[in-house]
């Protein structure tokens, strides 16, 4: 039987039929999507402190400087970077949920400051353990959970936070807990207040600070734009871009 449009000199228009895409491409699309999204965090902004944070590592005094005048500074981080952070973040929330499960976390996120030199951060927290003690949290790759293991001693730059925070907040000792990526197996490292290492970190705070106050710019301590410290630094553009070659301070 001829169709009703054909009686009528018509034909319909040919729907081209688009294969819906197999299962492989629409996984690669939704990790692509997610990249994305997180890709998005990127950023480039002006970073200013008011003083020097525990949790930033990078310790060169002329990037000191640079975050207290404000600095142009560049957030370039892979996705699975930005998700490697939340998932320390997350970690941070189950070992809370422990704690206080047990009845022994006393703060969380406890806000530190310090006015001479000024520091400003956020600690991890304080527990009712044989007495109070400051928690610092961190997740850790198994390579690195195995090391410290082994010398039982925390990462440098996790010393210098906790002994800032014991400082600061006034405590005799506590713990940096790592935490192991790969199997939750946690370590945690128990530690005394040193009032000597303080003195030195605020003596050299202190010189940084006057610099700042002097409108001094440190030199740079680091022989190339490729050197290590400089390549994870956020102000490496501005500051190999600075004409300002920077003085001993
Ligand atoms: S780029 Fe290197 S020398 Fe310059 S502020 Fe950063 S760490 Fe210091």
């Amino acid at each position: 039987m001829r169709s009703l449009d054909k009686l009528r000199g018509k034909s319909k228009p040919e729907v081209e039929k688009i294969a819906p895409p197999d299962g492989d491409s629409l996984s690669e699309s939704l990790v692509e999507a997610i990249d994305c999204h997180l890709g998005r965090r990127n950023s480039v902004e002006l970073k200013r402190v008011d003083g020097f944070h525990p949790s930033y590592t990078n310790q060169c005094a002329r990037y000191w400087v640079y975050l207290l005048r404000g600095v142009e500074s560049k957030t370039d981080f892979a996705p699975q970077t930005y998700r490697i952070f939340d998932n320390g973040h997350a970690v941070h929330d189950r070992i809370y949920s422990y704690l206080s499960d047990m009845g022994i976390l006393l703060k969380e996120e406890i806000p530190v400051e310090n006015d001479d030199p000024p520091i400003s951060g956020t600690a991890d927290g304080v527990i009712e353990f044989y007495g109070e003690k400051l928690i610092e949290l961190k997740s850790i790759s198994d390579a690195g959970f195995a090391y410290r293991k082994t010398y039982n001693k925390p990462k440098d730059d996790h010393i210098r936070q906790a002994q800032i925070y014991m400082h600061c907040l006034n405590l005799n000792s506590g713990f940096v807990i790592y935490e192991n990526k790969n199997n939750q197996e946690i370590l945690p490292i128990y530690m005394e207040r040193n009032d000597e290492y303080i003195d030195k970190l605020f003596k050299k705070y202190r010189k940084i600070y006057a610099a700042f106050l002097d409108e001094r710019l440190p030199l740079r301590p680091y022989k190339s734009k490729e050197s290590k410290q400089c390549l994870y630094c956020n102000a490496r553009d501005f500051c190999w871009g600075d004409q300002d070659g920077g003085e001993r301070i």
